[in-house]
């Protein structure tokens, strides 16, 4: 049994990928017998509707001074955070003076905006090395988990938040109670937390596993976040789906009764009764299309294999850590994964230690199939390799189900 990190009550896992590495530990071959495992699975709490991951990796095991994700390396997600920040400009911030908190702010892809516009603002940035390229943007940073004793501080010093910001961040803390109650003391009367996450609900329905990491310690869907919320005298005032990471949802959070609540949020709610996701069945469901899936990715490999096939990854991404590693993907299925990332390069990637090349080994080394394991960057990718579906190069895919097109 695990102990629900939100209320303590006991669950079940209802899904186990066995023993996993660190998703975004790319890693040098002198690091391989060292190399950190543990068990990843993922279960639903039915005392508080909340799921999540079966026991917690350490956090400094993943945030840290050598952490290789930079939210800044897609063009794509550069336009979704700038259409971000302008909404909230123009909605949230009516006030002189407005003071803005970004949670885990990365490399300052969404804070820029405001700092450019000469708008108050801190970022929290837990891993070193992003929270530097940050500054290097005039982006304000400090290096610290926020927690409700980091909230308390951020109000003696600054006063307190007009908008709260989190993009993909909010699912990767533990400690979600104590985020929350610091969310609560940060904001003003009237001011709000905005936030999106991956979706619960576009998780189950495109059978997208890869979403389970060691990052993302929760799987949020509307229906658990309002209660936990609710807890915090909160309350969620509007939804609205994002098309980004494979499907997300943006919520925007207030103190009970400062703010009206849009229809939209009932709708959602809705729908999530529709689709299930506060019932054991349906994860039972989505626990044996994933090994379905599985199963047909790793004969399609093998089979590839035996005809003499060449395939390379496209994406050295943390989710891709999932798929290798529960698929049993090795250096002999997928001889490469090309990433336009650095800090990945030369390294290898976790448990499997397939090398990470730089994107121009692409083409160089000409594979007869790409396994897409950014399939959420999917029409950029598309757009950019035209020349390698041109020349015959087929892609294989995952989500939502096993493929292969040319
Ligand atoms: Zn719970």
């Amino acid at each position: 049994m695990s102990s629900c990190a939100v209320c303590r009550g006991s669950f079940e896992p209802f899904l186990s990928f066995g023993r996993m590495p660190i998703a975004n530990g790319f890693l040098d071959r002198a690091q391989f017998a060292a190399e950190h495992y543990f068990e990843l699975a993922i279960g639903f709490c039915a005392r508080c509707g909340m799921v999540q991951l079966a026991g917690q990796v350490e956090r400094e095991r993943m945030f840290h001074e050598n952490y290789a994700f930079f939210s800044s390396t897609s063009a794509a997600m550069a336009g979704h955070f700038r259409g971000f920040a302008e909404e909230v400009r123009a909605a949230r911030l009516a006030e002189d003076d407005a003071f803005v908190v970004e949670i885990g702010s990365n490399d300052g892809i969404l804070l820029q905006h405001f700092a450019r516009a000469g708008i108050r603002h801190l970022g929290v940035e837990p891993s070193a090395n992003v929270a530097q390229a940050a500054r290097s943007r005039g982006v304000r940073t400090v290096v610290e988990f926020f927690d409700e004793e980091l909230a308390r501080g951020i109000v003696a010093e600054h006063g307190q938040a007009d908008a709260v910001l989190g993009a993909n961040v909010m699912c990767h803390l533990p400690y979600l109670q104590s985020a929350v109650a610091g969310i609560r003391r940060l904001l003003k009367p009237r001011g709000v937390l905005v936030f999106e996450d991956p979706y619960l609900g576009d998780m189950i329905e495109k059978t997208s596993y890869d979403q389970i990491y060691d990052e993302h310690a929760f799987y949020f869907s509307l229906t658990a976040l309002e209660r936990l919320f609710g807890e915090h005298e909160m309350e969620i005032v509007d939804v609205a789906p994002q098309d980004v990471h494979g499907g997300s949802m943006r919520y925007t959070v207030a103190h009970r009764g400062a703010h009206a609540r849009s229809a939209a949020v009932d709708r959602q709610l809705a729908r999530e009764r529709e689709l299930g996701l506060a019932e054991p069945a349906r994860f039972e469901r989505f626990r044996r299309k994933v090994e379905e899936s599985r199963d047909e990715l790793a004969r399609l490999l093998r089979r590839l294999k035996a005809e003499g096939r060449r395939v390379a990854g496209y994406g050295a991404t943390s989710k891709s850590t999932t798929v290798t590693n529960f698929c049993g993907i090795t250096p002999e299925l997928v001889e490469f994964i090309c990433d336009t990332t650095p800090a990945k390069q030369g390294r290898f990637s976790p448990g499997m230690h397939i090398p990470v090349l730089p994107h121009a080994e692409f083409a160089q080394r000409r594979p007869d199939y790409a396994l897409l394991f950014a399939w959420n960057h999917a029409d950029e990718i598309m757009a950019k390799e035209r020349r390698f579906t041109a020349g015959g190069g087929k892609w294989i895919r995952y989500v939502p189900s096993v493929g292969v097109s040319g």
